[in-house]
C-alpha cells in the first residue's frame, strides 16, 4: 500500500481534521486501513479467513483488526481531533443492498444473506458507514487514487475469474435504479454463444473472463495440437493446465495461436466497451483484474476493437490498465469513506 494517496484536487473537502477507516472484505482476505483525510494511510492490517469459516468469523476478524488499528494510532472514542473516526467505507466481494446497508449474498462464504453490515459497524464504531460492492469500491479507488485521477466519466472493468464493473458519471458512483448498474459481464457479445454462469448465453463473461479464455485456449489447443506447442509447454505439457496467463505470455512472445486468442478476447471486450462508451460518452476506461495485467498484446487490439464499435463522432476514451493492483480493494474502501467528506 502506498503510504500517501493524494486526493483528487477538484473534490471539495469539508472536514479538516480526523481520519477514516476502510474495510475490504473479499472471499478469503479481509483488510482494514486507517487514513488521514489527505489519503495518507496510518495503519493497516490483513487477515485470512480460516478454511470453512463463515460470515461471523469474517466479522470477528474485521472488528478485531479495526480495534487494533485504532489502538495503534492512539484513538480515544469520542475525543475530537486528528484521531476522530469520521467515516467508515466497506467494499464487499458480492452484491450488497446499499439502501439498507445489508449484504445480499456472498458466493464464497456462508452466512452473509441479509447480514446488517452497516448497522453492525456503526454500532461498534459510532461512525457513519457506507458499504458497496468491491467493483464499485475499486472504481472509486481508481478514480481518486489510481489510473482515473483527474477524470469524471469513468468505467472501471475488472476482468478476472469473472467480469464486473463500476461506473462513475460526473465524478459520482452511478448505482442505477436497483443498485445493479455496471453488470457489463452479462452484456451479450455472441447471441446463442456459450452458456454463462448467470444462465444466459453469449455473455461477455462467458467469452472474455479469465476462466473463459482458459476454456477457449484449451479447446483451441485440443483442435490444433501442432499450433499449441508453446502454450502446452508453458502449461507443463498439459493442455488441461493451460490458463489465461499462459495465453498472454505466449502472445507477448509472438506465438500465433496465442495471439489469435488474445485478439479474439480483445474483440469481445471491445464490442462491450465500445457499446458502453456509445451510451455513456466516457473519458477513460480502466481495466483491472488478472486479465487487465496482460499488457499491450491485449490493449492494442482492444483499443482498435473499441474504436470500431464507437460512433465515429464520439472521441475514443483512454483505455488503460488499473494502477492499484492488489491494493485496489482497500484503496476503494478508503475512497468510499473519503468520498464527499
Ligand atoms: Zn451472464
Amino acid at each position: 500500500m502506498q503510504r500517501s494517496l493524494p486526493r483528487l484536487d477538484t473534490r471539495p473537502q469539508f472536514a479538516t481534521e480526523g481520519m477514516v477507516a476502510g474495510v475490504d472484505i473479499g472471499g478469503t482476505n479481509q483488510t482494514v486501513a486507517l487514513a488521514r483525510l489527505d489519503g495518507e494511510v496510518v495503519a493497516t492490517q490483513r487477515r485470512q479467513l480460516r478454511p470453512g469459516g463463515a460470515a461471523q468469523d469474517v466479522m470477528g476478524n474485521v472488528l478485531e483488526m479495526i480495534d487494533a488499528s485504532l489502538a495503534e494510532v492512539g484513538h480515544t472514542p469520542g475525543r475530537p481531533g486528528a484521531d476522530k473516526l469520521l467515516r467508515v467505507g466497506v467494499g464487499f466481494g458480492g452484491p450488497v443492498d446499499i439502501k439498507n446497508g445489508t449484504i445480499v449474498t456472498s458466493h464464497h462464504v456462508p452466512g452473509w444473506e441479509g447480514y446488517p453490515l452497516r448497522a453492525t459497524l456503526e454500532q461498534h464504531l459510532d461512525a457513519p458507514t457506507v458499504i458497496d460492492n468491491d467493483a464499485n469500491a475499486a472504481a472509486l479507488g481508481e478514480a481518486i487514487f489510481g489510473a482515473g485521477r483527474g477524470h469524471r466519466n469513468i468505467l472501471y472493468v475488472n476482468v478476472g475469474t469473472g467480469i464486473g464493473a463500476g461506473v462513475i458519471l460526473n465524478g459520482r458512483l452511478y448505482h442505477g435504479q436497483h443498485g445493479m448498474a455496471g453488470e457489463i459481464g452479462h452484456v451479450t457479445v455472441l447471441p446463442e454463444g456459450p452458456l454463462c454462469p448467470c444462465g444466459k448465453r453469449g455473455c461477455l463473461e462467458a467469452l472474455a473472463s479469465g476462466r473463459a479464455i482458459e476454456r477457449r485456449a484449451q479447446v483451441a489447443a485440443g483442435a490444433e495440437p501442432e499450433a499449441a506447442g508453446r502454450l502446452r509447454a508453458l502449461a507443463g505439457g498439459e493442455v488441461g493446465q493451460i490458463g489465461g496467463r499462459h495465453v498472454f505470455r505466449a502472445a507477448a512472445e509472438g506465438d500465433a495461436l496465442a495471439l489469435q486468442l488474445a485478439e479474439e478476447t480483445a474483440c469481445y471486450l471491445g464490442l462491450a466497451l465500445g457499446n458502453a462508451a456509445n451510451i455513456l460518452d466516457l473519458s477513460i476506461i480502466v481495466v483491472g483484474g488478472g486479465v487487465g495485467e496482460s499488457g499491450e498484446v491485449l490493449f492494442t487490439p482492444l483499443r482498435a476493437a473499441l474504436r470500431a464499435h464507437l460512433l465515429p463522432s464520439i472521441p475514443s476514451p483512454e483505455v488503460v490498465p488499473a494502477a492499484l493492483g492488489y491494493d485496489a480493494g482497500i484503496a476503494g474502501a478508503l475512497a468510499l469513506a473519503l468520498d464527499g467528506l
